[in-house]
This record gives C-alpha cells, sequence and structure tokens, in this order.
C-alpha cells in the first residue's frame, strides 16, 4: 500500500500548504503569478522564475511587502540548462522541493501549413520539455518530500489540449502531450508519494489573451456558460487545492476550469 493520506490531520492541517516548498514556473505575470500568491497565501515558500530579471524583482518587493515568502531568479524554461540551472537555485534557496507547477508557456496561432519548424521546436520547448524535464529534475527531491498527502506536480495545460481551436495546432498538441503526460508520470510516481495532476483552462484574463481581437473573445464568451472569461486566481485555487493534503488521493486528473465551455 502506497502511504501517505492527509486523513490524519486535522480540518486545519488537510487545508494548509504551511511549512511546504514549491516551484512556480513563469510567475510574473497572469496566471503563474495568481498560483505564487495564493501557494503563499497558504504558506507556503515559493521560488518563481520567468526571463525579465526587472520584472521578477518587481514582483519579489510587492510580494515582501504583503508578507509573502517569494525567491525568484531569471530562467528561459525552453533551454536544458538554465532548468538545470534552476533546480540548483531551488535546492539552494529551500533546501527541499515538495511542489513544482509546470506554469510558464506561450501561445502562438498560426495557420497549419505556415508552422516553421523554429516555431515548432520552441513551442515544443518552451511548453512540454520544460514540463517533462522539470518534473525529472525535481523528482530526487519530491522523492524526499515529508508532506502529508503526498509531494505534488500539476501541470497547466489548456483545454485547446482537449478540444479541437483553429489556429493553435502546435500548441494544442503541447497541451495534450502535457495532459499524457500527467497520467504518465501519476502512474509511474504514485509509490514513490508523489501526486502528478494538471489543470486545463479555458479562457483566462492575461498578458497571453490581451491582444485577443474583441471579436473573436465576444464569440468565445458566447460559448462559455458563464459568459465570461475566467480570472487568474480562479485556476490558482484549484491548483492549490491540489497540492494540499486534502488531495491526497487525487492524481492523474485533468482537471478543467473552463466556467463550463467544453460540457457541451
Ligand atoms: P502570460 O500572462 O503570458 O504569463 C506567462 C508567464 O510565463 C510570464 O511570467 C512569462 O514571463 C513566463 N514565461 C513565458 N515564457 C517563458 C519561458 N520560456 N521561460 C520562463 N518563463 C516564461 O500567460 P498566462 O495566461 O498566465 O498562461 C500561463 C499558463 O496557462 C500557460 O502555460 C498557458 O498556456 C496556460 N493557459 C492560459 C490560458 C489563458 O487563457 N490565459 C488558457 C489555458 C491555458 P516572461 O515572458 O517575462 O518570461
Amino acid at each position: 500500500m502506497v502511504a501517505g493520506g492527509g486523513g490524519g490531520l486535522s480540518r486545519e492541517g488537510r487545508w494548509s500548504l504551511a511549512g511546504a516548498a514549491a516551484l512556480v514556473t513563469g510567475g510574473s505575470k497572469g496566471i503563474g503569478h495568481a498560483i505564487v500568491e495564493e501557494l503563499a497565501g497558504f504558506g507556503a515558500r515559493v521560488h518563481t522564475c520567468s526571463r525579465n530579471a526587472a520584472e521578477l524583482e518587481e514582483c519579489r518587493r510587492r510580494w515582501e511587502e504583503k508578507g509573502l515568502a517569494v525567491t525568484v531568479s531569471v530562467c528561459d524554461v525552453s533551454i536544458r540548462a538554465e532548468r538545470e540551472k534552476l533546480m540548483e537555485t531551488v535546492k539552494n534557496f529551500q533546501g527541499k522541493l515538495d511542489i513544482l507547477v509546470n506554469n510558464a508557456g506561450q501561445l502562438l496561432f498560426n495557420a497549419p501549413t505556415d508552422w516553421t519548424s523554429e516555431e515548432y521546436s520552441h513551442l515544443m520547448a518552451t511548453n512540454l520539455e520544460s514540463s517533462f524535464h522539470l518534473s525529472q529534475l525535481a523528482h530526487p527531491l519530491l522523492l524526499c518530500s515529508p508532506i502529508a498527502g503526498g509531494a505534488s506536480v500539476v501541470n497547466i495545460s489548456s483545454i485547446g489540449g482537449l478540444v479541437g481551436f483553429p489556429g493553435i495546432a502546435v500548441y494544442a498538441v503541447t497541451k495534450g502531450a502535457m495532459n499524457q503526460l500527467t497520467r504518465s508520470l501519476a502512474t509511474e510516481w504514485a509509490h514513490d508519494k508523489i501526486r502528478v495532476n494538471a489543470i486545463a483552462p479555458g479562457m483566462v484574463t492575461s498578458e497571453m489573451t490581451r491582444n485577443i481581437e474583441p471579436e473573436v473573445l465576444e464569440e468565445e464568451h458566447s460559448r462559455i456558460l458563464m459568459g465570461r472569461s475566467g480570472e487568474p486566481v480562479e485556476v490558482a485555487a484549484a491548483v492549490s487545492f491540489l497540492c494540499m493534503p486534502v488531495a491526497s488521493f487525487i492524481t492523474g486528473q485533468v482537471i478543467v476550469v473552463d466556467g463550463g465551455r467544453t460540457i457541451y
């Protein structure tokens, strides 16, 4: 039997991340920023990265003012050597790791016949390879995690990896593969007491969706049962839940947070 249920804890303990150490990629904006704040707000020490040093430092300063325990470092997750350096930095700053959130990602629009091989490789490296490699690098640390309910990997995929959307073929492939990576790693690592889940957001207001044309946005909203885009914090709440001891029996799942966009 695999040990590690959160059942022995008080209710307060099961809905807490006190004492946990987390790495969230892409925390300077949007969904990643909200995930950092939510995890830190529940008591975790969080490390995050992006490619922009000045923006990261500004975020770190604001988090410090709010009393949140967050450290930052620059990392381009599409580059293998930078991912290795990131995990070394996490080891030095935190000494341990209980939670990995593979959030950093990019969206490119193109007709299927127009994707170049450079664009294809770049998107694969940024969205998919980074999630796989960072999970590999994190494994020895997650293996030592004493957290009740098990250590967690959470991949931020997309409903674009579940249903068809025009213009995003390669992005959709990376997200569909992240969903399958989630199930595969969950299968391999359940006996290591590491739970692996994914959140698949629908349309969420962020830098990534800022330039979507108003007519396209309106059309998309008309297909969402709740009639609007989601807020980053609505995704962050689901991520926090998955990382808590209260979710100790949940692994290998792709949880859709999309205001009902994909249920009909
Ligand atoms: P965003 O507002 O564009 O923020 C992306 C974050 O990731 C930023 O902090 C960005 O900082 C960082 N980042 C991007 N490329 C990076 C790289 N190569 N290395 C390190 N950091 C990098 O995007 P978002 O909307 O929050 O999206 C976050 C995740 O949710 C993505 O995986 C996205 O695919 C997924 N998602 C978003 C939506 C949506 O509607 N917004 C829907 C479904 C899924 P720098 O650019 O400064 O590096």
